[in-house]
């Protein structure tokens, strides 16, 4: 018997969702450090889903950083791919409700939110 649990995929965001982006300028050679509560945030989402890092940085530099904050264990993979999810958790992203106009104001109004 095949008692297998498959957890449903959530793909999570790195700069401003893990990390503090935005506070320094860009740099695709360096991660910012880690946001506070990011740690009992994605050990809470782990029990929910299974996770993947969805980020456009450097694959090996973003599993580098995961490692060095010990959260590689909650994380399935690294990708730069939006593979089929349930979830995809971004700072960077309107959810689309099947309203063309509401989600057209909400591109005008959008502001990330660390402005
Ligand atoms: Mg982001």
């Amino acid at each position: 018997m095949n008692t297998k649990i498959f957890k449903k995929k959530i793909l999570i965001d790195l700069d401003g969702v893990l990390n503090e982006y935005g506070k320094e300028p860009f740099d695709e050679n360096f991660i910012p450090k880690i946001k506070d509560g990011a740690v009992d945030f994605i050990k809470e989402v782990s029990q929910i889903g299974e996770l993947y890092l969805f980020t456009t940085r450097n694959l090996l530099l973003s599993s580098k950083w995961l490692l060095e904050n010990n959260l590689d264990k909650y994380f399935k993979d690294v990708t730069n791919v939006k593979i089929p999810s349930f979830l995809y958790i971004d700072d960077r992203c309107i959810c689309f409700r099947g309203k063309y106009d509401q989600t057209l104001e909400e591109i005008k109004n959008f502001k990330v939110y660390w402005t």
